[in-house]
């Protein structure tokens, strides 16, 4: 069976899943949205999630034309409607239908999307083996144009990150900040092992996402003795790093043993970062809200 896309309050089919052309959304990128998984039949982060597309949103001025609750059950609702226990959910919640001009008040109602489809994920090959990446040119935005925090459907500046990785034959890049410092993955969080053993990310406020994958490794790390710090680093520092490795609510951890042919540690997947792959892969699998 097709899988059922919830489109303001209705479900269809994936074929007959569409949306106006006028659609801000569609038209400027104008709206939000959340890329949340299922282990299991149970959502992982559930709430955290659905509050980072409320603030999201209420950044923007977006109204979501659904309560907080009405959210949470219609998520629900789309995941025993598929009923599929290992998937990925995608809530969008756009603009609206508006004129042609970028006026947001003129779109009267915000549409709201959820879709619940399989998971496409990176082969195991790469978590044993670890990830060549390189730096890209095209700098992440500052953080004092379109905050970072709020998971906007412009991502533009993501897209042109992820195609200098593909013109250079490798699946990730990450950007720097125009001061050159390392802000994020195109879609991930980076870590990286000092040799004092500290593991660092950057703050999010140098224009990270403040990703959900990335808190969590955190609080595991903490939760297991290792030391943690958020702290500004430059590509130096990823050069010479033990371990590197990069966080997603889809990819979770993924090693990294080179980044612009310089080797990581040497060149294979660390033993924090295995570690840290375990743990987290435990809480994941464990941890979330039960549905189906
Ligand atoms: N940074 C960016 C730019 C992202 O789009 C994402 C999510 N795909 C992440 C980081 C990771 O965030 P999360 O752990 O919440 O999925």
């Amino acid at each position: 069976m097709s899988i059922q896309v919830y489109i303001d309050g209705k479900f269809m089919p994936k074929e007959d899943a569409k949306i106006s052309v006028f659609d801000h959304g569609f038209l400027y990128g104008d709206g939000v949205f959340e890329g949340l998984r299922i282990y299991n039949g149970q959502i992982f982060k559930f709430h955290e999630h659905l509050e980072r597309l409320y603030e999201s949103a209420h950044h923007l001025l977006l109204k979501i034309p659904l309560t907080y609750a009405e959210m949470e059950a219609a998520t629900l609702e789309a995941v025993r409607i598929n009923n599929i226990r290992d998937a990925y959910i995608r809530i969008v919640v756009s603009r609206g239908v508006g004129d042609l001009g970028l006026d947001p008040i003129k779109c009267d109602v915000a549409t709201v999307i959820i879709i619940v489809d399989g998971i496409t994920l990176f082969p195991q090959e790469l978590y044993d083996k670890g990830m060549d990446v390189i730096t890209a040119a095209t700098r992440q935005r500052r953080h004092d144009t379109v905050e970072h925090r709020v998971k906007s459907l412009n991502y533009l500046n993501n897209i042109l990150i992820k195609l200098e990785a593909a013109q250079a034959g490798r699946l990730e890049a990450i950007a720097l900040s125009t001061e050159g410092y390392v802000v994020e993955g195109s879609g991930s969080n980076i870590f990286i092992l000092d040799k004092k053993g500290t593991l660092i990310t950057p703050p999010v406020y140098v224009g990270a996402l403040e990703g959900i994958t990335r808190n969590t490794v955190i609080d595991l790390a903490l939760e297991h003795g290792m030391k943690v710090k958020e702290s500004l680093f430059t590509r130096h520092d990823l050069y010479i790093a033990k371990e590197c490795f990069l966080t997603g609510t889809a990819a979770e951890l993924i090693p990294v043993i080179s980044v612009d042919r310089r080797l990581i540690g040497d060149g294979k997947p660390g033993e924090v970062t295995k570690k840290l792959i375990d743990i987290y892969r435990n809480y994941a699998q464990n941890n979330g809200t039960k549905v189906l």
